[in-house]
């Protein structure tokens, strides 16, 4: 008898549970448009909404890039730092670059370039593969505010890889800043920037301050002396999920009953 009533408790349990598995479903009442349908053809290759601002074969998308070089269908640095002819604000930016091969000297004078968002904001570009300096200055580093969480870097002539997601700061009218910019970066797939929220540009002179700028900015890439090699450079512009809301919240049971969610 005593099994008997075990049993019964253990079923009547399960009973219970199972309600619980099966909840009414929580609808939010937005109706959210479809996101946009991307293919990715390659890892290698740009995906299909990308903007390509270097695929190897000519430097059309920058300006001053005179005096670079293309080698072996990567753009060598020198003779100027460039600037996309695109403006970008919020954006995903996806860029490999490779140190200069034999590597000479050190420090900041090994392999130094950098990529600078909205013309402003710089990721450090340096060969800090066994090449100590300044933490807030190595690759990965928004430069002077903070070193990247991990150094990721391979060797002097192999290519490294940066996807970076940026988000623009915002500016009131009366120029004060609205919200800061962030970073989050990944290092040959290795997260080094977490939502980095930047205190402002990145000088090499002062304390790094924010300036009222323009919503969309170019993409610059640092001459510092060095011939640092890019290649595969492009870049999604990011806009919010859009949608609607067309109701308050609500649930729905299995029969398709709808009542507000309380
Ligand atoms: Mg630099």
């Amino acid at each position: 008898m005593k099994l008997f009533l075990n049993y019964l408790a253990l079923g009547t349990l399960i009973i219970l549970v199972g309600r619980n598995v099966v909840a009414d479903e929580y609808l939010s009442g937005i109706e959210w448009e479809e996101p946009s349908i991307v293919t990715v053809p390659d890892p290698c290759k740009a995906p299909s909404d990308a903007v390509v601002l270097f695929d190897g074969k000519d430097l059309s998308a920058w300006d001053n890039a005179e005096n670079w070089q293309i080698i072996d269908c990567a753009m060598v640095a020198g003779g100027g730092s460039v600037k996309s002819k695109q403006a970008f604000g919020d954006c995903q930016l996806h860029i490999e670059w490779s140190a200069p091969t034999p590597p000479t000297g050190d420090g900041q004078g090994r392999g130094n370039s950098g990529v600078y968002l909205m013309d402003t904001y710089e990721i450090q570009v340096l060969d800090s593969y066994d090449n100590p300096t300044y933490f807030d200055g190595q690759a990965g580093a928004i430069y002077k505010q903070t070193p990247p969480l991990a150094n990721a870097m391979r060797p002097p002539g192999q290519w490294n890889v940066y996807d970076i997601v940026w988000t623009a700061p915002r500016f009131n009218d009366d120029e004060s800043l609205a919200s800061p910019a962030y970073m989050t970066a990944l290092h040959n797939g290795v997260l080094i920037l977490n939502h980095f929220e930047l205190q402002g540009d990145t000088p090499f002179h002062r304390p790094p301050a924010y300036t009222k700028h323009a919503d969309k900015m170019p993409i610059q890439l640092q001459d510092h002396g060095n011939p640092v090699r890019f290649r595969n450079i492009w870049v999604r512009e990011l806009k919010p999920a859009a949608g609607t809301r067309v109701r308050d919240p609500f649930l729905r049971d299995d029969e398709g009953n709808e009542r507000p969610f309380e």
